[in-house]
């Protein structure tokens, strides 16, 4: 029995142009196939169809930089009880299900608390998203150590750091994540100060590498991020500073290493009314944002290749409205199709998960979202869910909204409801 969607606009993921009266076939969790209606023939008795006259579907999409244990407090001191944490966790990941993110990466978790939550979903007990956890953010010692108790894992020096990466990959960590410079979102934190020697960057890259495990490293200043680049780390996150250094930008391009630039968490709190945030939180991000802008900007143009990561979980940030990371990235300058491949296929890419997942293409997993709204048109589409008629995983309907007619056959016994 296959399940097929037809009479849609495919905006598949891959960067390629808009399908209009187009199919999308569905068996086992798989896509057969997904393009124009006229390279699908067999279209049989039993399966079952779906016309989605006027709608747009898309890959589900992927946000490669969340943090499951921030529910966007204020002041982020999300500290919690284990018991209360779990609970909390599996909350936001399901938020994020139900808002389209069919794909987490978590960057920072908390007590380790994100890896059991992921293997009850994977079990089937619960809903949510995929998940690639990097577990702690690894840091030397620091403000922002004591300021997020159960995100961080202090390493100084080369044998600590080496533990350290061992430690993650342990507990089941996909990823190792680094702060290789100081952060935005701690009190004291410096974000252009270079935390992390050259040769401890090295030494946790070349761990990981042992365990085939890519590395994440959050780098702000350029200092830190031509110190990165150099130990071969796979992503850049936030990037704040890198329009500085030209020949960092090449380096990226040239050898394929990702931007993430997670600018909604910036224009969440310069734009919010919110008293409640701490007046050096407000500050420290209005002095950053256009040059994180400006660096997506410049990296964009020279070619480097970019995720989209939002950083939801952080001050004011919420899951759920992780697309709007989206339409910051159109703000500052990405083509809204280059945005979307930001957030599907080349956010797979990022994970290193893009062989089986990220675009609508024959053998990838079916993870898709239905829209009612043409995202190339306005990318705040991607994060209203007034406009989110589905959410697929697997190729299962994860969320959509109740009342709704769709045959119960395909609901996941899980369902969630998108509100
Ligand atoms: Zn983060």
């Amino acid at each position: 029995m296959n399940i097929l969607l037809r009479n849609l606009t495919l905006i598949d993921g891959t960067g390629g142009p808009p399908q209009m009266d187009a199919i999308v076939a569905i068996r086992d969790g798989k896509i057969l196939y997904a393009g124009s209606e006229s390279g699908w023939s067999s279209v049989r008795e039993e399966d079952i169809t779906l016309d989605l006259e006027g709608k747009f579907v898309l890959p589900g999409l992927i946000d490669a930089h969340v943090h499951l244990a921030g529910s966007g407090e204020a002041d982020s001191q999300f500290e919690a009880e284990d018991e209360a944490m779990a609970l909390k966790i599996l909350s936001n990941a399901q938020k994020n299900l139900a808002a389209g993110i069919t794909t987490v990466r978590d960057l920072g978790g908390w007590n380790e608390i994100e890896f059991v939550v992921r293997e009850s979903i994977q079990r089937g007990e619960f809903a949510g998203p995929r998940m690639c956890l990097a577990g702690r953010f690894i840091s030397i010692t620091e403000a922002g150590a004591e300021y997020y108790k159960g995100m961080y894992r202090v390493a100084d020096g080369v044998d600590e750091v080496r533990k350290a990466v061992r430690e993650q990959v342990m507990h089941g960590a996909d990823l190792i994540k680094i702060g290789v410079t100081g952060a935005v979102l701690v009190e004291h934190g410096e974000p252009g100060a270079t935390h992390f020697n050259q040769e401890e960057i090295h030494a946790l890259v070349e761990e990981a590498r042992k365990f085939n495990r890519h590395v994440a490293a959050h780098a702000h200043g350029a200092d830190g991020i031509r110190k990165a680049l150099r130990a071969g780390v796979h992503t850049i996150e936030h990037g704040t500073f890198l329009y500085q250094d030209p020949a960092a930008i090449q380096f990226m391009k040239e050898h394929g290493i990702y931007l993430i630039p997670t600018l909604k968490v910036g224009w969440d709190v310069i734009l919010s009314e919110n008293l409640d945030i701490p007046a050096w939180i407000r500050e420290k991000n209005k002095a950053t944002q256009n040059e994180a802008a400006r660096s997506l900007k410049l990296a964009y143009e020279a070619g480097v290749p970019i995720a989209m990561g939002s950083d939801v979980g952080t001050p004011l940030n919420f899951h759920g409205e992780n697309g709007l990371e989206i339409y910051w990235m159109g703000q500052a300058g990405m083509s809204a199709m280059d945005a979307i491949v930001a957030a599907t296929g080349n956010a797979a890419h990022a994970l290193g998960w893009d062989a089986w997942l990220g675009t609508l293409e024959a053998g990838k997993v079916a993870d898709l979202i239905v829209v009612d709204s043409n995202p190339l048109e306005d990318l705040r589409v991607l994060a209203d869910k007034t406009h989110l008629q589905f959410v697929m995983k697997q190729g299962q309907v994860a969320a959509c909204h109740a009342g709704g007619d769709l045959p119960s056959h395909i609901l996941a016994k899980d369902l969630l409801f998108i509100q």
